[in-house]
């Protein structure tokens, strides 16, 4: 491995080692020289046109938008054929720009007014535009103005004749290290040629990442003004595990970099062979891992990595994908193809889970800006008050339900009355559907979900009412220690191990059992080999993650006795200190899962 990477290594390498911070977007180690890509704007000529010449003004951008329009559409396919149906959906918003009627008109009309060529006046009435949505406090109507401003180049390019940009055509392997990627740059992207992705900007859910998840590169975003820093030719390491990217890299680095490479890949395929084996303890305890999914192509992946159902299928992403509330038609072809995707296995749908720090674009009247969003409008409140919403999506789960083995569950559910009113509107869907002659299966398992701590020192009162629970561990962790779950500033005070969770854990699995409900464990601590026996110790009866984290969290179920699991959550009940209750854990993970 040595030589790999040191043989790739210039002589005239002497420029100083830099390492650089960034977000970890996407796991892996790439080694090679940088392709800089800035997305710059297309420098626009201005010049008077003369009255009798608007006519040819105006054909000439009809022209553009119709070229535009075209090219945005094979890109859409592309990206339909290459990464599926959800991601091509941005590029709806983009050909709707294309259409937009006040942005056309006002356009023309400053051509009339103002007497200046059709680039100057649509350069200035879209870049007005833009402005205006990025001044905007909702962040998603915020990232419309990169939507305006993705199509409004495109247009300009197209008046003035000029080539696509330049990714399409990387001249050989390279990293891509950009200001940041638009979704046309995505793309296309030079897929066969691009070794890492790496962005100033952007987080783990930006384009760039969705785009390097499917060509299986790594990724770090969020580097600050790398693209200022670092010039083509340039090599660097992109360390996708870390979220670092090493410019310059000395040959130790390189040298320690091989080894960290060989020895990862090594250990994920060890992983992966074993995925093949079924969750079983060494003293004989089957463990039922199962996956969250947010598309309805991720049936696929939690296939892939062997999930045994999915247990929480976050459906609000379908809502978040478009401006438009779509139609219970619409939802039950969704709802249907995973779960016919993934029978005979189960699938438990959520029912909406927006607002928060998932809003919905486009819908002030449906999503009012609130000063404390993640207490506020969220999840079952909003269905609850948005009774026609509510009920297009339950019938569409309920037909679905024919098609496999389907689940329902309500997410933030605080108490006992408010799952009561939930189950009253779900009956009256079913009556409806009865009406119809609709399908369904009658014996369908309802649910819910245990986030809010109301609704965890109920769960007695909540158990008449439901067939099962499932504990969203990153909700419960925020509003039991009351920290922001997205807040960066307080991200070290976000604990999972701390006394106060434990006991919540412990009493929502104890009361629930008593109750003979079974309890399964989705949030994030779930798919982290290092909380996964602390949770199973605790009595959860079984764990939804992330489908790439099963293979990991395989590996310790099959490498721990379920004896010692229980062992480690007594004894880390008696402890006071989440710090040292997180060594305990981290140090059976450890002794267990070998060197990595
Ligand atoms: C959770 O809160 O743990 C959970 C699984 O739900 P979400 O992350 O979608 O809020
Ligand atoms: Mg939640």
């Amino acid at each position: 491995m040595r030589a790999t990477l040191t043989a790739l290594m210039p002589d005239d390498n002497k420029a100083t080692e830099t390492t650089v911070h960034g977000i970890a977007a996407l796991q892996g180690i790439a080694y090679g020289q940088v392709f800089v890509y800035i997305q710059s704007d297309v420098a626009v000529p201005s010049y008077q046109v003369e009255p009798e010449k608007f006519v040819d003004e105006v054909a000439r951008f009809d022209q553009a938008l119709l070229v535009t329009r075209q090219q945005i559409a094979k890109i859409q396919d592309e990206v339909k054929k290459n990464l599926g149906a959800d991601e091509a959906l941005i590029f709806d918003a983009h050909l709707l720009v294309l259409e937009d009627q006040a942005l056309i008109g006002e356009t023309i009309r400053s051509l009339e007014t103002t007497r200046r060529n059709i680039e100057t006046c649509f350069n200035e009435v879209s870049s007005r535009y833009i402005q205006a949505f990025s001044e905007i406090d909702d962040e998603y109507l915020r990232e419309r103005a990169g939507d305006i401003r993705d199509v409004a180049q495109r247009v300009l390019q197209n008046l003035l004749g000029q080539a696509e940009n330049s990714l399409s055509r990387l001249a050989d392997k390279r990293i891509v290290v950009a200001n940041d990627i638009s979704p046309s740059d995505s793309a296309s992207i030079d897929r066969s040629a691009a070794l890492a992705i790496v962005t100033d900007s952007g987080s783990k859910t930006s384009h760039a990442v969705i785009v390097a998840r499917s060509m299986k590169v790594p990724a770090v975003v969020g580097v600050r003004d790398l693209t200022k820093r670092i010039k083509n030719g340039d090599w660097v390491i992109v360390d996708g595990y870390d979220g670092v990217v090493i410019l310059n890299p000395s040959e130790s680095t390189l040298f320690r970099y091989g080894k960290i490479r060989e020895e990862k890949e090594s250990f994920e395929s060890r992983l992966i062979q074993a995925n093949h084996e079924p969750a079983i303890t060494r003293d004989g305890v089957a463990v039922t891992l199962m996956a969250n999914i947010e598309r309805v192509d991720e049936v696929h992946t939690a296939k892939e990595y062997r999930a045994e159902g999915v247990g929480l299928y976050r459906t609000e992403y379908l809502f978040l994908s478009s401006s438009r509330v779509p139609s219970e038609q619409e939802q039950f072809v969704a709802y249907k193809t995973v779960a016919e995707g993934m029978a005979p296995q189960p699938v438990i749908i959520r029912t909406l889970d927006l607002g928060g720090d998932k809003p919905m674009a486009g819908n002030p009247d449906l999503f009012p800006k609130e000063n404390n969003p993640f207490m506020g409008f969220r999840a079952i409140r909003f269905c609850l008050e948005n009774r026609d919403i509510f009920k297009d999506q339950l019938r569409a789960i309920l037909m679905a339900s024919a098609y496999g083995k389907v689940r329902l569950m309500f997410p933030m559910i605080s108490g006992h009355e408010e799952l009561a009113r939930a189950n009253a509107v779900l009956d009256e869907c079913k009556a409806e559907l009865r009406e119809r002659g609709q399908h369904f299966d009658e014996s369908m398992a309802v649910g819910a979900m245990i986030e809010i701590p109301s609704a965890a020192a109920t769960i007695d009162l909540l158990a008449p009412g439901t067939g099962f629970f499932s504990i969203g561990t990153n909700d419960l962790i925020q509003y039991t220690l009351a920290i922001d779950r997205v807040n960066e500033r307080i991200a070290h005070l976000y604990e999972p191990t701390h006394p106060a969770i434990l006991r919540t854990l412990k009493h929502i699995l104890d009361e629930a059992h008593k109750h003979h409900i079974p309890v399964s464990v989705c949030g994030e601590m779930a798919g982290d080999p290092i909380f996964a026996p602390l949770l199973l110790g605790l009595g959860a009866d079984s764990l939804s993650m992330s489908p790439t984290w099963i293979p990991s969290v395989k590996y310790l179920v099959r490498a721990m006795t379920m004896a010692d699991a229980k062992a480690l959550a007594a004894e880390a009940l008696t402890m006071s200190s989440p710090k040292e209750i997180y060594a305990k854990c981290d140090a059976f993970y450890r002794s267990r899962m070998g060197p990595e």
